[in-house]
């Protein structure tokens, strides 16, 4: 075992889990064992929160600019600890050196979102009549939690944590059991920026801890990135606990490719958005609405898709599991007659057999009602559907009822307003296969891919880790009393 074992984080330290109960930690690119991660109990949960609940009284009260300063800290130590950071984002989750390394660079711009809080939460003051002023301040909301997914082991918890705890909350944090390292690796770097001890901590598991999570009655708000099944999960029962909850969930991403699109400009960006991140993505291509006669440009994403190759720019995928799940979409595609074009099954990687790769894959002729159409595959594999219309390409997506991400490519102006008009997703590209608003711009998709009314990052995400509290004065005594006072 190449790391200790994983423990739990709650008043500023690392503690051993007194659960029996490990799952190992696997790395997907070559199936060596890295660590083991406990599933730990609800006492254990229950101590977190006892930590996170005290540190609230003092950190709550600190000035956000003083807050802020830790932040530049993390952020000055993030930069400093990339490379580490990145063999261990890349060793945990199997995704390439380049791709953990983009994590971490996006991990650093969202801190520095986070610094710059103080200049974004500044109240508003106005008199609203003679004499008398209101105004409004953001006060933080308590002790909060974020669970996180596998496929970002480092930005996703870098989604949440910098905004809430620069805006005065505490946290709790439930990292993925598959990839509970970098979150560690977080924490001793939010130590050494100056936190507080018990404003950040982590508890380690599974079920039995998110649906803790969703209960305790001292955590007022719960956000949530993993898959539409479990966001669902979350976000009733934490609601049903009358907590604030954002629960993000999965995707079908749809592009829509136009005959009159740059045709290598295109190639290149669909065959990254499917592949990258072995296709892990939420923002991942997934289907693909040819519209009319495109195949110039489909042979060109064929050739470009041969140029990704398994183990050299091509990660793993994250388990045995999720290549089996992946490979048997292919499977079942052919045999309702789809025409695989690219055929990533039975990859290998010499010298990595036990790693977990499938190479990259088009499916060409693939009906709306096929599985490789409607469900999140998550995997580096892009299925073409062929439409006579941009009617009939919007009508699919419109039905799916997923609604994360979708992006066209054309040299039309006006095809590309109307996909932005019609398409039901709440992030929309344009000749850009991964649309990823970035800072200050906040993440968030539509329909079965969130639930809950506030993005998770960007200013959307305030109004979420924060409460609004209104003052009105009046301090002038020939102010007067009207119908408003
Ligand atoms: P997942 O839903 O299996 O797990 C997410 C978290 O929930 C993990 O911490 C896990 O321990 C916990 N969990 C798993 N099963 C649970 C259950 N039955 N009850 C309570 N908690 C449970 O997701 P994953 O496989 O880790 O991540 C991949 C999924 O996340 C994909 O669907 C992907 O689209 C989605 N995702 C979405 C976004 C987004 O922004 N919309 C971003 C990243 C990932």
């Amino acid at each position: 075992m190449k790391y200790k074992a994983v423990r739990n984080f709650y008043e500023g330290r690392f503690v051993d889990s007194t659960s029996d109960e490990t799952l190992d930690v696997v790395s997907p690119i070559d199936g060596n064992l890295l660590s083991k991660v406990p599933m730990s109990s609800i006492g254990e949960l229950n101590a977190a929160v006892v930590s996170a609940k005290d540190a609230f009284d003092s950190w709550g009260k600190t000035p956000i600019k003083e807050r802020s300063q830790i932040f530049f800290r993390y952020r000055y130590l993030l930069e400093k600890n990339l490379d580490e950071l990145t063999s261990l984002v890349s060793e945990e989750n199997g995704k390439t050196y380049d791709e953990a390394r983009a994590e971490v660079e996006k991990s650093i711009e969202l801190t520095e979102f986070a610094c710059s809080m103080p200049q974004l939460v500044s109240g508003e003051i106005l008199e609203v009549s003679k004499g008398v002023e209101c105004r409004t301040e953001h006060f933080p909301v308590g002790v909060v939690a974020s669970i996180v997914p596998f496929n970002f082991p480092l930005m996703v918890p870098n989604w949440t944590m910098p905004n809430a705890l620069v805006l005065g909350n505490t946290m709790i944090m439930k990292p993925s059991e598959l990839v509970p390292l970098s979150v560690g690796r977080m924490a001793e770097l939010l130590q050494e920026a100056g936190l507080p001890d018990g404003v950040f901590n982590i508890v380690h598991g599974g079920k039995e801890i998110v649906e803790g999570i969703c209960s305790h009655p001292d955590i007022e708000a719960v956000s949530f990135v993993g898959s539409t099944k479990v966001a669902q999960i979350v976000y009733r029962k934490a609601t049903d606990s009358l907590k604030r909850c954002v629960a993000l969930g999965g995707a079908k991403n749809h592009l829509f490719v136009l005959p009159d699109a740059n045709p290598s400009m295109t190639a290149s960006n669909v065959t990254a958005s499917m592949s990258g991140c072995a296709g892990q993505r939420c923002m991942a291509a997934s289907a693909m609405l040819a519209v009319g006669n495109v195949d110039p440009i489909i042979d060109q994403i064929v050739e470009e898709a041969r140029k990704v190759i398994p183990g050299k720019n091509l990660g793993a995928v994250i388990s045995r599991a999720a290549k089996e799940r992946i490979e048997s979409y292919i499977t079942a595609a052919e045999h309702d007659g789809a025409k695989v074009l690219v055929d990533g099954r039975g990859a290998v990687v010499e010298g990595k057999e036990n790693g977990t790769y499938v190479g990259p894959t088009v499916i060409d002729h693939v009906q709306p009602g096929m599985s490789v159409a409607t469900e999140e595959i998550f995997g580096p594999v892009i299925s073409i559907m062929r439409t006579a219309s941009l009617e009939e390409a919007l009508k699919i997506e419109n039905e799916n009822p997923y609604g994360n991400a979708a992006a066209v490519f054309t040299q039309s102006g006006g095809a590309a307003r109307y996909v932005m008009d019609h398409a039901s997703a709440g992030m929309i590209g344009v000749n850009i296969g991964v649309p990823v608003p970035r800072e200050p711009f906040s993440f968030g998709g539509w329909n079965e891919s969130r639930f809950g009314s506030n993005d998770i990052t960007g200013k959307s995400s305030i109004e979420f880790w924060t409460k609004l509290k209104k003052t009105t004065t009046k301090w002038n005594p020939e102010a007067g009393v009207n119908w408003m006072s």
